[in-house]
């Protein structure tokens, strides 16, 4: 006695972008059917009726005007664009008491499990290893830190209890010591880069290194289709890929 679930039905914003393509490579052997695929230029209301959920991996300003739709709707969404500025988070934020909402700033397991491991780290060194976030991707990357490496920074500061403007973007000129809270992130852009993150824990006498590299955009993809499965007939709310994952 065994019961076939139904492929769920998925729309993708910015379905001709590097990570549209991508997710619609992999859709198949993640048991998804692609029914909808819209970019720039292609009106979302008309599309989104018929599926069980929107994945956006588009640009920033296309994610608060799709949440929007999806609200209308009553779709839940799963969020991967990044770069969105702090009012459209708030709105984005704001709209999850409506619809449920998977949004991660990355979602592969190695880089969650990354994140997991930054928090831990962080907790037990407390203070005396100075931390940093070091981050690289190719020379087509339109936002800077990337969002996985904004998470990071988020996981460190409240693994420490510090707030956002302990952040120094960058070190240029005269800056003088480091101070003891402070937390300095790097963005480096080149070539084909998939994505780099390494967080430094600095203390005298040692350093520990926690490294993610991504070699292929499928472990985004697969993710983001793991997470529209799970997404599908949750309650509202803003969940992330920890909770997906149940790394929480
Ligand atoms: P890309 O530039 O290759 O593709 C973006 C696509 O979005 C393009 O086809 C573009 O035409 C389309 N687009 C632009 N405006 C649009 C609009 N208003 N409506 C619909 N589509 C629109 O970029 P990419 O490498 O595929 O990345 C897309 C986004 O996903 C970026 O913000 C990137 O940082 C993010 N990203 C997130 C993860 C993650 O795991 N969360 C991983 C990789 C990339």
């Amino acid at each position: 006695n065994y019961t076939i679930l139904p492929m769920i039905k998925v729309m993708i914003n910015g379905s001709r972008g590097r990570m549209g393509q991508a997710i619609a490579a992999c859709a198949v052997e993640s048991g998804v059917h692609i029914s909808s695929q819209v970019d720039a230029g292609d009106d979302a209301d008309q599309f989104i009726e018929i599926v069980d959920v929107a994945i956006d991996f588009s640009h920033h300003l296309a994610t608060l005007p799709l949440v929007r739709t999806a609200v209308a709707h009553k779709k839940p969404i799963v969020i991967g664009t990044t770069g969105h500025s702090q009012a459209d988070r708030d709105a984005i934020a704001e709209l999850s008491n409506e619809i449920p909402m998977v949004w991660a700033g990355n979602f592969s397991i190695g880089v969650n499990l990354l994140f997991h491991l930054t928090s831990i780290t962080a907790k037990i060194l407390e203070n005396g290893y100075d931390a940093e976030v070091l981050e690289m991707h190719h020379r087509l990357k339109k936002d800077a830190p990337s969002g996985t490496a904004e998470r990071l920074l988020e996981v460190i500061e409240e693994a420490k209890g510090l707030n956002p403007d302990v952040r120094t973007h960058g070190r240029a000129g005269i800056t003088g010591e480091r101070t003891d809270n402070e937390i300095g992130v790097h963005a480096v852009r080149g070539g084909d880069i998939v994505g780099e993150h390494t967080v430094f824990f600095a203390g005298e006498g040692e350093r520990i290194e926690l490294t993610h590299r991504a070699s292929d955009r499928r472990i985004f993809a697969q993710g983001a289709l793991h997470a529209a499965k799970w997404v599908a007939g949750k309650p509202a709310g803003l969940y992330n890929m920890e909770d997906v994952l149940g790394l929480r």
